[in-house]
């Protein structure tokens, strides 16, 4: 039976780069060495790491006033590299709280100068992203920062919000990331942890604003500094190379899909599919406020805590794995990222009816 994982990350990959990259493990290319055991100043990588950023400038239509940076630590060392390259201790940054992933951000800024906290939704259990019409940003902000989508409680940015003119607006998208078209124009940066929609963990898709980076702190460590990455077209030291040897090949897929317009449409009906059973039903509840539900992250809850036992483990028999929530919060976490077909979610949906009419 085909079980479809439907982990928040590390999460499925598209079947077809799996496959690849078994048949390519032992042999790349005719080289009789795997892509792991070349070096990263050979030519064979050098192509890797040149077509895996070409891939996203292509995808997302990123000028050249940015740049595609490989950082190695994940999307948790963006959270203290952001405050350490932009934030003196005399200035303040604008942080939006919309849940834990932001908070982890605003503790590692509080490090390096004054946070601005200009929304929160704490208050509601970060059921909602918080209403930009009430946040209260600073006169003069060294950048604000957002997470476009909150993994655990399942919300997401359907619009994004206005910035005052000069002030870089920085986001976190670990688990939206390349799912969605967005106007790269509208940010400073954007960054985020490959696990979920774009491949192995423990690197970050970085994409900067070269002028940004280039105001970045000049004491601080050099592999802490935007500019080293740029400057060194992220080779600086030895890269990951097999993280941006996946990301490569996870980017030609989306190219095959057809780009981010065409994926994100795909994600749209998968999303749609889920919250329209559970608007129907009074067996399931979504607890996130509708207007910012995530397309990603569809989390939801059941009558009981013993019912969403039950639920999880068949499930599981049935071959559907990584369906518990965040320990933090409980309850039923689908996460759909772009690799999870449509067959996946039609498959969780048959189960959720037949479940309901079994136990509701
Ligand atoms: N930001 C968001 C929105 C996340 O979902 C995660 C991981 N789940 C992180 C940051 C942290 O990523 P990493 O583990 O790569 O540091």
């Amino acid at each position: 039976m085909k079980v479809y994982n439907f982990s928040a990350g590390p999460a499925m990959l598209p079947e077809d780069v799996m496959l690849k990259a078994q048949e390519e493990f032992c042999d790349y290319l005719g080289t009789q060495s795997g892509i792991l055991e070349l070096s990263h100043r050979g030519p064979q990588f050098m192509e890797v790491l040149a077509m895996a950023k070409q891939n996203i400038r292509d995808l997302m239509n990123i000028n050249d006033d940015y740049e595609i940076c490989f950082i190695q630590g994940g999307a948790s060392m963006q959270f203290c590299m952001i405050p350490m390259n932009f934030l003196t201790a005399d200035a303040v940054a604008d942080y939006a709280d919309s849940g834990t992933w932001s908070t982890k951000a605003i503790k590692e800024a509080q490090l390096f100068g004054k946070v601005n906290v200009v929304g929160s939704s704490k208050e509601t259990n970060y059921d909602r992203i918080p209403v930009v019409r009430h946040w209260k940003p600073s006169e003069d902000a060294a950048y604000l920062h957002i997470t476009s989508n909150n993994t655990i409680a399942g919300t997401q940015y359907h619009t994004f919000p206005p910035v005052k003119e000069g002030v870089p607006m920085i986001a976190d998208m670990s688990s939206d990331f390349m799912s969605r078209v967005i106007d790269i124009n509208d940010f400073g940066m954007v960054y985020g942890g490959a696990q979920k929609n774009l491949g192995p963990s423990g690197v970050a898709l970085v994409i900067i604003r070269k002028d940004l980076a280039a105001r970045g702190a000049k004491n601080i460590p050099t592999m802490l500094r935007y500019k080293t990455y740029i400057d060194k077209d992220s080779m600086f030291n030895t890269p990951p190379t097999f993280a941006i040897y996946l990301l490569k090949m996870v980017t030609d897929w989306m190219r095959e899909q057809g780009g981010l317009a065409v994926i994100e449409e795909i994600n749209n009906i998968k999303s749609e599919g889920l919250y329209e059973l559970m608007d129907g039903s009074g067996f399931y509840r979504s607890p996130v406020s509708p207007g910012s539900r995530s397309k990603m992250n569809i989390v939801f809850r059941l009558p009981t805590e013993e019912l969403e036992a039950k639920f999880l483990k068949e499930a599981a028999v049935n071959g559907m794995s990584g369906l518990k929530g965040h320990r933090s919060v409980g309850g039923i976490r689908a996460s759909i990222y772009n690799a999870m077909p449509l067959a996946g979610v039609e498959k969780l949906i048959d189960f959720m009816l037949q479940f309901e009419k079994d136990n509701g």
